[in-house]
């Protein structure tokens, strides 16, 4: 079950609008913080239709005005009042099947075989990233949900459309290997089409990773529509050792990426159909590292349609870092 609460400051009253779904199944409830709020339910046919309807609805009320709250705020009926302290750790759900009802992935569809890719390493060991369940809000590494930015920063727009770009996801970068802290954020334009901007140019600025101090960080609680942020789905994102033969390890991940659902990404090497691509840093004038990829059916949140990956390289002179994604037909 999810939760999303929308407000709207209207004549000094706090205007709610929340919708929670499970399933099939949306629960609206709506009026006005301090008095009732009245709730209807509707029933769909499948994930697809409650997430057209989710996408439609919130862009109607975001267009009213309507931003959206952190916390939600009516009770819902088998509430679990979890609280966003614990956001901080989350815990792996390690050989769990954690990733289960969502649209996205009940379509997934079968991944390239990477083996015949080619690869490009860095020194760290390889780890695989491992989706759960999570907040939208929450501080820690996800896929999805809200972005935490710093109040002065605006939306990031596309270099080549200027239109807002997606947020794909937040990774702390300790916890993907790299040796300093900060919160890498990811964005790229979901521009389709003969006019799709080249998101896989890490020069183009159809694709930014943005790396932010982790002080004073708040949810950018009004994304432009709701084509910028992942719906249904956020999930926390854990790394963990790659099992198997170490000796092909493309072949390795490729076996764990089949047999294991939950798993969304990889650290500490890229896999490339055709040749392999390499961001430089403008400042420094020195190629990036690779730091990890992450797959397109991790959850729906990349944006990219039928399937693709998408890569986060780092400078390891200044700390910035570069995002680009792949599609795959
Ligand atoms: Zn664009
Ligand atoms: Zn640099």
């Amino acid at each position: 079950m999810e939760t999303l609460t929308l407000v709207r400051e209207r004549e000094g009253r706090t205007e709610v609008w929340e919708i929670t779904w499970a399933g099939l199944a949306v629960e609206i409830a709506s009026g006005t913080v301090g008095r009732p709020l009245s709730t209807k339910v509707k029933n769909f046919g499948s994930p697809r239709e409650v997430e057209a309807w989710l996408r439609s609805e919130l862009d109607r009320q975001l267009k009213a005005g309507f931003k959206i709250a952190d916390k939600p705020i009516a009770p819902a009926a088998g509430e679990d009042d979890e609280d966003d302290d614990d956001d901080d750790a989350p815990a792996p759900a390690r050989g769990k099947a954690a990733v289960s009802a969502g649209p996205a992935v009940a379509k997934r569809k079968a991944t390239p075989r990477p083996a015949a890719a080619a690869m490009s390493s860095s020194d760290g060991p390889l780890r695989v990233l491992v989706a759960s369940p999570g907040k939208p809000s929450a501080l820690g590494s996800r896929v999805g949900g809200m972005p935490l930015a710093p109040s002065s920063m605006d939306w990031p727009d596309c270099a080549c459309c200027d239109k807002p770009m997606r947020f794909v996801g937040q990774l702390r970068l300790r916890e993907v290997g790299a040796d300093r802290d900060g919160l890498l954020t990811l964005w790229h334009c979901t521009s389709t089409g003969d006019k799709a901007c080249p998101s896989g140019d890490p020069t183009s600025g159809a694709a930014r990773a943005i790396v932010l101090d982790e002080e004073d960080l708040v949810p950018m609680l009004a994304p432009p529509s709701s084509a910028e942020i992942t719906l249904l789905r956020t999930q926390t994102i854990t790394a963990e050792a790659l099992a198997g033969r170490i000796s092909d390890p493309a072949r390795a991940y490729a076996d764990t990426l089949e047999a294991r659902r939950e798993v969304v990404g990889l650290v500490g090497a890229q896999l490339w159909v055709g040749a392999a691509t390499t961001a430089t840093c403008k400042p420094c004038k020195a190629p990036m590292k690779p730091l990890l990829q992450l797959e397109a059916h991790a959850g729906g949140g990349l944006g990219l349609g039928g399937g693709g990956r998408g890569y986060a390289q780092l400078c390891s002179a200044c700390g910035a870092a570069a995002w680009f994604v792949q599609r795959v037909k």
